[in-house]
C-alpha cells in the first residue's frame, strides 16, 4: 500500500518558485489498477516520480508498504526502485542498438540475476506480451505498440510490486492502445499488479479500479471505476 501525506513540490526556477504540487493526500492498495488524470500542468508527472521513487516531495511524506521512505539512503532507494519498482514511458527508452530480448532482460542483469534464469524470464514475458516472434529484432523493426510493449516487458522483468506508466499510449493509435490497456487489465486481473498510471484519456477509465483527478497541484476529486481491485494478495 501507498500513503501519501500532504506532499508538495516546488521547483525553483531562478527566482521564480513553481508549485507543483501543493498538498496531496491519497492512499493506493496494493493490488489497484488506479489512473492519475487532469489538464496538462496539473501535477500529474510530478506525482507519479514522487511515488516511484523518481523525485523527492518538498514537504510532507510517502510510505510504500509500510516504509518511509525520506528515511532510506540513495543507495537503498536504488535498491527499492530495481527490487520493487517498475516504470513505462511514454517514449519507451529503449536502447536502440540492443535487440528486444536485451533490451528486456537489462534489469534483471542489474539485479544480478544469473543468465539462464532472465533469459528463460524474459521469452515467458515477451510471449505474454505477444511479441515472442521478435525477440531478435531492434527498435527500428518495430511498430510504436511493439516499441511500448517491449518497454513494457523490461518494466516487468523483475515483477515489481508496483507498474508506474506515465502515458504509455501518448503515441499510439486507439487500437494499439487498447492492446496495451488490455494487458495492464490481465496484469492487474490475474496477478494483483498494482498499477499507475497518468493519462489524459477519459476512456481509458473503464479499465481502471480508480481515477484520481488533478487539478492545481492537488487531488481535487476521485472517481471509483467499472473495475474491482484484485484481492488475491
Ligand atoms: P502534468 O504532468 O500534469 O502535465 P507536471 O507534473 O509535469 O504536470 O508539472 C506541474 C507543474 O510543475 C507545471 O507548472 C510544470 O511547468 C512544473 N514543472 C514540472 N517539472 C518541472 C521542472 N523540472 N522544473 C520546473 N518546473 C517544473
Ligand atoms: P511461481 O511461484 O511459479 O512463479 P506464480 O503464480 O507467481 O508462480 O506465477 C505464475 C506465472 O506467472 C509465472 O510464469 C510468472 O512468470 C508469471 N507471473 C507471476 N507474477 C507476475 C506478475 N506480477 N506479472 C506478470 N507475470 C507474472
Amino acid at each position: 500500500m501507498i500513503e501519501v501525506t500532504d506532499v508538495t513540490r516546488v521547483y525553483q526556477m531562478g527566482l521564480v518558485e513553481v508549485q507543483a504540487l501543493r498538498g496531496v493526500r491519497c492512499r493506493i492498495e496494493s493490488g489497484e489498477f488506479v489512473g492519475i488524470m487532469g489538464p496538462s500542468g496539473s501535477g500529474k508527472s510530478t506525482l507519479l516520480h514522487i511515488l516511484g521513487l523518481l523525485d523527492e516531495p518538498t514537504t510532507g511524506s510517502v510510505t510504500i508498504d509500510g516504509i518511509h521512505v525520506e528515511a532510506l539512503s540513495e543507495e537503498e532507494k536504488s535498491d527499492f526502485r530495481l527490487n520493487k519498482l517498475g516504470y513505462v514511458f511514454q517514449d519507451y527508452a529503449l536502447v536502440p542498438e540492443l535487440s528486444v530480448q536485451e533490451n528486456v532482460v537489462l534489469p534483471a542483469m542489474a539485479r544480478g540475476i544469473s543468465p539462464d534464469e532472465y533469459l528463460k524470464e524474459s521469452e515467458k514475458i515477451l510471449n505474454q506480451v505477444g511479441l515472442g516472434h521478435r525477440i531478435h529484432h531492434r527498435q527500428f523493426e518495430l511498430s510504436g505498440g511493439e516499441q511500448q510493449r517491449v518497454a513494457i516487458a523490461r518494466a516487468l522483468i523483475n515483477r515489481p510490486r508496483i507498474l508506474f506508466a506515465d502515458e504509455p499510449c501518448a503515441n499510439l493509435d486507439s487500437n494499439t492502445s487498447r492492446t496495451i490497456l488490455n494487458l495492464f487489465r490481465e496484469l492487474n486481473e490475474k496477478f494483483g499488479q498494482t498499477i499507475i498510471m497518468v493519462t489524459h484519456e477519459d476512456w481509458h477509465e473503464e479499465y481502471m479500479c480508480r481515477v484520481l483527478n488533478m487539478k492545481d497541484g492537488m487531488i481535487e476529486d476521485e472517481k471509483a471505476c467499472k473495475m474491482t481491485k484484485n484481492n488475491s494478495e
